[in-house]
């Protein structure tokens, strides 16, 4: 008997947070997680995550896995990884094609990997033609906000707490304020003195062209590693225009979908550095799509993560996978986002958490993402 899929179960997971806090725009109360746990006769079952940010409300794509694609997966073969996204993609085009049912998409190929992965006896890298890299720098994403404005010395402190911690990379959260947010740049930097620290910095959209711009002149001199989403998804034009006035690297990504949104970005000269999210960019599938083609631009690519455990191991997976866009013996090589803040859903959802060693994750050998959901996790924080 041929291997197919019998069932399709979404966990919506919510966490309340002991302290609300801020990112520009608006305020995180709790973290939610759309899962899906995707079953095959056989008994091998696959974990998928729909990326959920901290404003949007997980049972949308959960919707999108129930009524639009669980009826197209029913008696598939798991294992028609590539077929069946272009099914669900074709099959939801005329309401889907961006934002949730695009997440629900990339949950349902993450979940098809690591069924692949567990059926063939392979991590999903190897899957992928192989790891570019046995070890990922992780970078601290971190410096929200507690009160919104006024912040510095506080994060002047969780910038050393993260260094002490063995960072090296840490990515700040701007855009409260052009005054608020150079304050905040000078006191961690002067903080930071004499540390080999490399900055990267994320307004999540706040600004317009203009402010975008002031801020981005005022911090040249950080050597950034990049600036991340200074101006709305929409505003392709308003990226190229600031790529091509700033001496930073300019990223952005996150909120875009599959490789024909990437595209745009790319054709318009958008973005030094493509960062789809795998929960939310069409899977691996669709990175894997999305990755070839900046490729081709040569943009390169450094996946977003902020989602569960489920969503950072899949991003490992893929980082692992990732060629070098500008090939020498010290080519720049992507980093793994590795979001500090509270999570319950991180640590608590793994039998076996992830640990740094050296400042340095191991990518995990085992197959499919290489990792073991504690279902006692999803029981306890279950609302659907
Ligand atoms: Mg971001």
């Amino acid at each position: 008997m041929d291997i197919k899929i019998i069932d399709v179960t979404v966990h919506v997971i919510k966490s309340e947070l002991d302290v609300p806090f801020a990112f520009s725009q608006g305020w995180v109360n709790k973290r939610s997680a759309t899962i899906v746990e995707v079953k095959t006769n056989e008994g091998v079952v696959g974990w998928g995550e729909a990326f959920c940010q901290g404003l949007e409300p997980p049972e949308i794509s959960a919707a999108v896995i129930e009524n639009a694609l669980k009826p197209i997966l029913l008696e598939q073969s798991p294992l028609d990884i590539e077929v069946l996204w272009h099914n669900m993609y074709n099959l939801t085009r005329d309401f889907g094609r961006k934002g949730s049912v695009i997440s629900a998409i990339s949950a349902i190929d993450i979940a098809l990997w690591d069924i692949a992965g567990k059926y063939y006896n392979q991590p999903i890298h190897q899957l992928l033609g192989g790891a570019f890299r046995k070890k990922i720098k992780p970078y601290a994403t971190g410096f929200y906000r507690l009160k919104g404005k006024g912040e510095a010395n506080r994060l002047a402190e969780e910038a050393l707490s993260h260094f002490e911690n063995g960072f090296d990379h840490m990515k700040i959260k701007l855009g409260f304020g052009i005054d608020d947010d150079l304050k905040c740049m000078e006191t961690i930097r002067n903080a930071l003195k004499n540390k080999n620290v490399t900055l990267m910095i994320d307004t999540n959209h706040a600004y317009g062209r203009s402010e975008a711009l002031i801020l981005g002149k005022n911090l040249e001199d950080f050597r950034l590693r990049w600036y991340e989403e200074p101006v709305v998804p929409e505003d392709i034009k308003g990226y190229a225009e600031l790529r091509s006035k700033l001496d930073i690297p300019v990223a952005g990504g996150e909120n875009e979908h599959t490789l024909y949104g990437f595209k745009s970005l790319f054709e318009n000269n958008a973005i030094d550095i493509a960062q789809p999210d795998i929960g939310s960019c069409g899977g691996i599938t669709g990175a894997k799509h999305i990755i070839n083609l900046a490729h081709s631009f040569g943009v390169e690519v450094n996946p977003h993560v902020w989602g569960s455990a489920i969503a950072q191991a899949a991003s490992i997976q893929v980082i692992a996978s990732i060629p070098v866009t500008h090939f020498s013996v010290f080519a720049r090589e992507p980093i793994l986002e590795y979001d500090q803040s509270s999570h319950p859903f991180r640590r608590e959802l793994l039998s076996t958490p992830f640990e740094l060693e050296n400042g340095m994750l191991n990518i995990p050998n085992g197959k499919g993402l290489g990792i073991e959901v504690n279902l006692e996790t999803i029981k306890k924080y279950k609302t659907n």
